[in-house]
C-alpha cells in the first residue's frame, strides 16, 4: 500500500479482494470519499444518501453546486429506494444495456438529497460494469455518488494516476486498477421525457439506443459546433468548462485528407511563431505530419481507441509542457459523437473548419 498526501493508494486487479473493498466500504459509510475505478474514467464516491458526504464531493473537485452528481448502484433492485417512477422504457434500457456506460434521469424520492442532485427532483442513476466497481458498491451497502475524479474542468481521470496528480491529499483512498476501458464519461438518458432524450453522449453510442428506443432524440446542444445558449443546456454539467488540458486545444474537422493539410499548414505557423505545439493524431494520418511532434490517440476505423486515449493523452502534452494542442476531428457516429463533444469543450469550441 501506497500513501500520497494522506490519500492511501490501494492496488486491486480482481473484485475478489474484499478485505480492500470491505475498508473502502467501511470508509464510505463513515462519510468519507473513495476514488474507484469504472468501465468509463474513475469516479470519485461518497454516501449518496448523505448530504454532507455529497458536499465534500464538491469540495473535493471544486464543482459547481448546481451540477448534479450521478449515482451508482449494483442491482436494478438498489433503484427503488431513490425514485418515484420506473417507466417500462427504464425498464428495458436497463434489462439490455446495465451494467454499462448508460445513466438514467428518473423522478427522485424526497430522500435523495439534493446536495446529490444538485437541488433537482430528478437523479442520475447508472450500473458501472466494471467488477471492482459493482463490488465496491455492494460492500459499501448504500449507492455511491460518483462523479468523474478529477478537478472540476480537467481532463477526466482514466488511470490511478491521474486521479492522484488531482485529487491526492483530498479524498481518504483511491482503488487502482489500472486504465479504464471505455475512457469516455456514460451516455445521460433523460427518461422522463417522451421520447426520452440524451443529455450527454457517452460510452452507450446513439445507435445502440435506438435499438432499444428507436424514437430516441439528442439534445441538439450537445451536437453544436459552438458554445451552447446557457439556458438550453438541459444537463447542468454541460454548460461548464470541462474536459480542458492546460494547454490551448484547436479542433480540425472535415475529411481526414483535408484535416491532414490543414494541420501541418496550422503546426508550422504555431511553430514559427516559437509556440510548443503538438498534433492529436489519428493512426490513418500520422505519416503525413513528418518530423512534427505528434502522438497517435487512436484509428478512425475503431473509434473506441481514440476515446480510450483522448483524456491521457490530453494529459501528456500538458505533462510535456505543449502549449498548443492541434486535434483531428473525427466522424459523429458512434463512439465518435462524444469524442467530438468532448474535444469541442476541451478547445472552448474553437473549431477550425479544413
Ligand atoms: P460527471 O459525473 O462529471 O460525469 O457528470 C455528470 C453529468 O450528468 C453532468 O453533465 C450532469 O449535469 C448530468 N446529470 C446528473 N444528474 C442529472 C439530472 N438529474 N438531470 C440532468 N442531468 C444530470
Ligand atoms: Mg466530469
Amino acid at each position: 500500500m501506497e500513501s500520497v498526501k494522506g490519500t492511501r493508494v490501494i492496488s486491486v486487479r480482481t473484485a475478489t479482494d474484499l478485505v480492500v473493498l470491505d475498508e473502502a466500504g467501511e470508509l464510505i459509510r463513515r462519510g468519507e470519499l473513495v476514488v474507484f475505478p469504472t468501465e468509463t474514467v474513475y469516479g470519485l464516491g461518497g454516501n449518496a444518501l448523505d448530504p454532507e458526504a455529497a458536499a465534500k464531493i464538491y469540495a473535493a473537485k471544486g464543482r459547481p453546486s448546481d451540477n448534479p452528481l450521478i449515482v451508482h448502484v449494483a442491482k436494478n433492485e438498489d433503484i427503488e429506494p431513490l425514485v418515484r417512477a420506473v417507466p417500462q422504457v427504464a425498464v428495458e434500457l436497463m434489462e439490455r444495456l446495465w451494467p454499462g456506460p448508460l445513466t438514467l434521469v428518473f423522478p427522485a424520492r424526497s430522500e435523495v438529497p439534493r446536495r446529490t442532485t444538485g437541488g433537482l427532483d430528478t437523479v442520475a442513476i447508472r450500473m458501472p460494469a466494471h467488477p471492482v466497481a459493482l463490488a465496491f458498491i455492494a460492500a459499501a451497502g448504500v449507492p455511491i455518488a460518483g462523479p468523474s475524479a478529477n478537478l472540476s474542468g480537467r481532463p477526466s481521470p482514466t488511470t490511478a494516476e491521474h486521479v492522484i496528480a488531482d485529487l491526492a491529499g483530498r479524498v481518504a483512498m483511491i482503488i487502482d486498477a489500472g486504465q479504464t476501458g471505455v475512457g469516455v464519461e456514460s451516455t445521460v438518458v433523460d427518461i422522463t421525457v417522451s421520447p426520452p432524450q440524451i443529455l450527454r453522449p457517452g460510452g452507450t453510442t446513439l445507435e445502440e439506443l435506438q435499438t432499444v428506443v428507436p424514437e430516441i432524440t439528442v439534445d441538439p446542444t450537445t451536437l453544436a459546433d459552438r458554445p451552447p445558449a446557457l439556458d438550453r443546456v438541459r444537463a447542468p454539467g454541460m454548460k461548464y468548462k470541462h474536459y480542458a488540458p492546460r494547454a490551448e486545444v484547436i479542433v480540425v474537422e472535415g475529411t481526414p485528407e483535408k484535416v491532414a493539410a490543414r494541420v501541418a499548414v496550422l503546426y508550422d505557423e504555431y511553430e514559427a511563431a516559437g509556440r510548443r505545439v503538438a498534433i492529436m493524431a489519428t493512426a490513418e494520418n500520422a505519416a503525413s505530419y513528418g518530423e512534427r511532434t505528434f502522438a497517435v490517440v487512436g484509428s478512425r476505423q475503431d473509434l473506441g481507441t481514440v476515446a480510450a486515449n483522448l483524456f491521457d493523452l490530453l494529459r501528456r502534452f500538458d505533462d510535456q509542457g505543449i502549449e498548443v494542442i492541434l486535434a483531428e476531428g473525427v466522424d459523429m457516429v458512434g463512439l465518435g459523437l462524444a469524442v467530438m463533444n468532448r474535444l469541442r469543450k476541451a478547445a472552448g469550441y474553437r473549431i477550425v473548419k479544413a
